[in-house]
């Protein structure tokens, strides 16, 4: 279904960016796999990748928050792959505070890394697509961004800035064929979230009563690489949990 297109994905070293990079190579794309730290594990991604798919896919280490560096790894993927088709905007950390003792480095690192790296890379892509007149954006959001989260001041604030930046590029863009959509994971077992797996208050306010995992925020990336008639959507996958 993705066959030979070239799909780029944020933090695709660990968690939902990995199962993103996997589910779109096994549907034939060829994937530029971005890391920050952990070059090990950016290396079994892009393994995984080759076994499932005979197209290609390569590792690239970027900081998503330093806009040169983006700027010049869009570079290098073009080099390498020649065009750019899918941007998955997955890479985010955490540093969870009350208000009362977050300090500025805090709240701006969450910003710079999660806000900042969608802008930083999309930025840098969208001149791409623009010229070929098509291209899919994919940006990962969280449903803490449209309900909030005691403790997650900054990660709501940057999770919520990356819904307004969906909806105005979906606007901006639309014209030349580029279509850009949000996804809002509730809880998904990953490294983000491993203190969570057994907290049984969580879980009792989550209908379908379970953790969600990786694969199943990849499927819905997947959907919306394969579909050209929506834009500008934020899509929740979260058990029912903001039901
Ligand atoms: P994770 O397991 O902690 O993985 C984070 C990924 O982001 C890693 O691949 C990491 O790369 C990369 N990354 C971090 N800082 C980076 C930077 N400055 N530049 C480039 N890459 C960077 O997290 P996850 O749970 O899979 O989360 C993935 C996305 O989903 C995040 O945006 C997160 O906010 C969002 N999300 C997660 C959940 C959840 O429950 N897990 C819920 C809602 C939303 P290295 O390891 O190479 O440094």
């Amino acid at each position: 279904m993705l066959k030979d297109k070239v799909c780029i994905v944020t933090g695709a070293s660990r968690g939902i960016g990995k199962a993103i990079a996997v589910e779109l190579a096994s549907q034939g794309a060829q994937i530029a796999v971005i890391y920050n730290g952990s070059a090990d594990k950016a290396a079994e991604t892009v393994e995984e990748c080759t076994k499932l798919s005979a197209s290609k896919a390569k590792a690239y280490k970027c900081n998503v928050a330093d806009f040169n560096e983006c700027s010049e790894v869009i570079k290098e993927i073009v080099k390498d792959f020649e065009r750019i088709d899918v941007l998955v905007n997955n890479a985010g950390i955490t540093k969870d505070k009350l208000l009362l003792t977050m300090n500025s480095d805090d709240f701006n690192d969450v910003i710079s890394v999660n806000l900042g790296g969608v802008f930083n890379m999309t930025k840098n892509c969208c001149r791409i697509f623009t010229k070929q007149r098509s291209g899919k954006i994919i940006n990962i959001s969280s449903i803490v961004a449209l309900d909030g989260n005691a403790g997650q001041t900054n990660y709501s604030a940057s999770k919520a800035g990356i819904i307004g930046f969906t909806k105005s590029t979906a606007k901006e863009l639309a014209s030349r064929n580029i279509c850009c959509n949000a996804i809002a994971p509730g809880f998904i077992e990953t490294d983000m979230t491993k203190d969570l797996a057994q907290n049984s208050d969580l879980l009792d306010r989550i209908p379908l009563k379970r953790i969600g995992k990786a694969e199943e925020i990849a499927s819905v990336a997947a959907f919306l690489c394969n579909n050209d008639y929506i834009t500008g959507q934020v899509i929740r996958v979260d058990g029912g949990l903001t039901i």
